[in-house]
């Protein structure tokens, strides 16, 4: 008799081969608990096999599947090896709760050059720190979809923070994502890294912008979220996995609709504002100086703090 392999991807369920797999994945149903949680019908419509083979994968997913229980203890312990990052400035550190946190994605949005990229070239080098300077002595993988990583930032920040520069560039691993597909393959196949070379942060810089030139109009725009949510939701899986910290960038669009206040949001709407942890908006001010709002954040209470973009990195 064949021996059953352990199922652990959609591949692995019984029916579905790696065509019938894109199929559901393109639809959303990237897991299986999403497959287990399906009617077969549905199924077996979206994917076109009959559905009493639809049945059986349904059937099989759920064997799969366990639930995630752990006693409040367990995870009070959890939070306990929280680490954090700093920011460069002590004051955006305090306004947070004392720097971006591992197990939790932290998303910043705001304008053009209102800074969004050179805080994550100060993280990237933070995070190799020591815990006793604000690091968590890790590496980094670096997403960069825009192509604006500059070595020479992280030469520059890295030579004011005390670090070996060459040691610095190497432990920053960058992937150049030219279109979603490679932005979420990054992501998806991570582990392997994250393992090997301690990755203790995740930089996304940034999280929308392909998503938002490739699926254009009305009718773009749900799967559009759909493979948004399907990878922002990966970065969460990875930051608790590995107690890694996920930074996201994100532009915003004008709001014209509303007439007071500013009119501002972020890329990508409630979808995003769901999965961060925490979401600062950075804006403009006179010269060097920007103006960091929390948005939102389970501990601390919404506030503004103003830092500077310095030559030498993010100062208070
Ligand atoms: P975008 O949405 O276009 O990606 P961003 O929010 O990522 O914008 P950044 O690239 O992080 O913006 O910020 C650019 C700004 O950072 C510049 O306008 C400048 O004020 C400042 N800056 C960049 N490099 C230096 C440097 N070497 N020294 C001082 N300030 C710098
Ligand atoms: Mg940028």
């Amino acid at each position: 008799m064949a021996k059953e392999k352990a199922v652990k991807e959609l591949e692995d369920l019984p029916g579905i081969g790696p065509t019938t797999a894109e199929k559901l994945r393109g639809a959303g149903i990237d897991s299986l608990d999403k497959v287990a949680t399906q009617f077969p019908s549905n199924l077996s419509e979206i994917t076109g096999i009959n559905e009493e083979t639809a049945k059986k994968a349904v059937a099989a997913a759920r064997e799969a599947t366990t639930l995630n229980v752990e006693s409040a203890k367990q995870l009070k312990e959890k939070r306990d090896d929280i680490g954090r990052i700093s920011t460069g400035s002590k004051d955006l550190d305090e306004l947070i709760g004392g720097g971006i946190e591992t197990d939790a994605i932290t998303e910043v949005y705001g304008r053009f050059a209102s800074g969004k990229t050179q805080l994550g070239f100060q993280l990237a080098v933070n995070a190799q720190l020591p815990r006793k300077d604000g690091g968590l002595a890790g590496n980094v993988l670096f997403i960069d979809t825009e192509g604006t990583f500059r070595p020479e930032r992280i030469v520059t920040m890295a030579k004011k923070a005390g670090l070996d520069t060459d040691q610095a560039l190497e432990n920053i691993s960058v992937v150049r994502a030219l279109s979603s597909e490679q932005q979420m393959l990054a992501a998806e196949r991570a582990d392997n890294l994250i393992k090997e070379k301690n990755i203790r942060l995740i930089i996304v810089d940034s999280l929308t912008s392909l998503f938002r030139v490739e699926f254009l109009g009305r009718g773009a725009l749900n799967e559009r979220q759909q493979k948004l949510n399907s990878h922002i939701h990966r970065l969460a899986v990875l930051a608790n996995r590995y107690n890694l910290a996920v930074y996201v960038t994100n532009q915003v669009m004008d709001n014209p609709g509303m007439m007071f206040g500013d009119p501002t949001t972020p890329i990508g709407g409630n979808i995003l504002a769901h999965a961060a942890t925490t979401m600062l908006y950075l804006r403009k001010s006179k010269e060097e100086k920007r103006i960091v709002r929390l948005v939102d954040s389970p501990l601390k209470q919404e506030g503004e703090c103003v830092i500077k973009i310095t030559p030498d990195g993010i100062k208070d």
